[in-house]
C-alpha cells in the first residue's frame, strides 16, 4: 500500500542519493578514532607519482627513495566524483578539500541544482588559516596549475586562469610560490601584501613575517638546472618552512612535484624519474623538520599515477603502457603511525584530506564544509 509516509522516505532517500551524488555529503574520515592532532601539516604530492614511478626511479637513477623509509604506507584510490580516471584538478580538489567532484574542477562541489548554484568547499589552506594557522603552496608547475589552485583558489574550470590567479593574489596565504603565471601581476599582488619575486635570490633573501608570491621560470624548472637563479623544490620547501615555522599556532603547508607528470605523459623515463629524484629531496628537507620540530606531520602521496608504468620480468625493464592518467590506486607515505592512517589500507583520495583536517583539530562538522 502506498502512504504518504513511504512517499516521503522514497523522496528522502532520493535526496540524499542524488546529494550523495553531487558530493554534497562529507566523506568520513579514515575511522580511526584514537591519533594525535599535529600542529604542523606538509602535504607533499608528486603529480602523476604512482607505485611503479617509484620502482622506476630507483633502477634508472640508481638511488633509493627516502620517501619509502617513512613508517605508515597506506593507498589511495584515485578516482573522481564524474570519472574512474581522474585529472589534476578533481584529484587535487579531493586532496585539498575532502570531496570528490567532477574533472577539471578547482575547489568546488559539482553544480547543486537544489541550490541552483556551484558551492565552494573551504579547502586545508583555508582551515588551518581559520585556526589562526599560516598556510602556503609551493609547486614546479605553475601557481595557477590545478595542483597548487586546487589548495588556494576555487574556480568551475581548470583553464580559468584568470580567475585562479586573481583569486590567490586575493587569498590570505602566506605564500604561493611556483613557475610564472601570465595573469600574476606585481602591482596585484602588492595590492593585497604579497612581495612579488623571481629568482632564488630574492627567495632566499625574505623575510620572516613576510607574505610572498613567487613566479619562476618553467623551462628551469623542467630542465631541473643549477646554473641559473630558479631554486629547486628541495630549496623551495627548506624555505618555505623556514618562514612559515614561526607562527604559534602551526602551519600547513602543499609541496607538489609536478613535472612527474609532464614528463610520464611524454613517456620520457629520464625525466619523470628525475623529477621523482627531485620531488625525493624535498621530501628529505620535510622529514628532517618534521624530526627535530616533533610536532609536524608529513604525508606524500600523489593524485593519480600517469603513464600507466609496467614491469616486464622477462627483460627487466619499465616500460610505460599510456600517455595519459590511469586509475591505479597510488603510494600515501606518513610520517608518524600516530596520526590516524593506517599501514596497508587503501583510502578513498577525499578522505586522505579529512583526515588531515583531523589531525589539525577539525571536528566532523569543520570538515569538508561548504564556504559561506
Ligand atoms: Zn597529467
Amino acid at each position: 500500500m502506498i502512504t504518504i509516509k513511504s512517499i516521503l522516505s522514497l523522496l528522502l532517500s532520493a535526496l540524499i542519493g542524488i546529494s550523495g551524488w553531487f558530493g554534497m555529503t562529507g566523506d568520513k574520515a579514515t575511522g580511526e578514532t584514537e591519533y594525535k592532532t599535529y600542529k604542523n601539516v606538509i602535504l607533499m604530492i608528486g603529480d602523476g607519482m604512482g607505485f611503479n614511478t617509484l620502482e622506476a626511479t630507483k633502477k634508472l637513477k640508481n638511488v633509493d627513495l627516502v620517501m619509502e623509509t617513512m613508517p605508515v604506507l597506506s593507498q589511495s584510490e584515485t578516482r573522481s566524483l564524474t570519472n574512474k580516471v581522474t585529472d589534476s584538478a578533481a584529484g587535487g580538489t579531493a586532496l585539498a578539500c575532502g570531496v570528490r567532484t567532477y574533472n577539471g574542477a578547482i575547489g568546488v562541489y559539482a553544480f547543486n541544482p537544489f541550490a541552483n548554484k556551484w558551492q565552494y568547499p573551504i579547502s586545508l589552506s583555508e582551515y588551518a588559516i581559520e585556526q589562526g594557522k599560516v598556510a602556503g603552496v609551493i609547486t614546479t608547475d605553475e601557481t595557477s596549475g590545478a595542483t597548487p589552485a586546487s589548495f588556494s583558489a576555487h574556480a568551475i574550470a581548470r583553464g580559468e586562469e584568470k580567475n585562479i590567479s586573481y583569486d590567490q593574489m586575493s587569498s590570505d596565504l602566506t605564500l604561493i610560490w611556483g613557475c610564472a603565471s601570465e595573469s600574476v601581476t606585481e602591482e596585484k599582488c602588492a595590492e593585497n601584501g604579497f612581495d612579488y619575486f623571481t629568482t632564488a635570490t630574492e627567495m632566499e633573501a625574505l623575510e620572516e613575517g613576510s607574505r610572498s608570491f613567487g613566479q619562476f621560470s618553467w623551462e628551469d624548472i623542467a630542465a631541473v638546472k643549477s646554473d641559473y637563479d630558479t631554486p629547486y623544490l628541495a630549496d623551495m620547501t627548506e624555505k618555505a618552512i623556514d618562514l612559515l615555522d614561526d607562527d604559534e599556532d602551526g602551519f600547513f603547508l602543499m609541496v607538489e612535484g609536478a613535472h612527474i607528470d609532464k614528463f610520464s605523459h611524454d613517456n620520457n623515463f629520464d625525466g619523470s624519474t628525475s623529477h621523482t629524484v627531485e620531488f625525493d629531496k624535498a621530501i628529505e628537507v620535510a622529514l628532517e623538520f618534521a624530526a627535530q620540530d616533533g610536532e609536524t606531520l608529513v604525508v606524500v602521496t600523489a593524485d593519480h599515477e600517469t603513464g600507466g608504468i609496467t614491469y616486464d620480468a622477462e627483460n627487466d625493464e619499465y616500460y610505460y603502457t599510456s600517455g595519459s592518467h590511469t586509475g591505479v590506486n597510488v603510494p600515501v607515505f606518513v610520517s608518524a603511525a600516530d596520526a590516524g592512517f593506517i599501514d596497508g589500507k587503501a583510502y578513498k583520495n577525499c578522505e586522505i584530506s579529512v583526515q588531515l583536517a583531523r589531525v589539525m583539530g577539525a571536528k566532523e562538522e569543520d570538515f569538508p564544509r561548504i564556504k559561506l
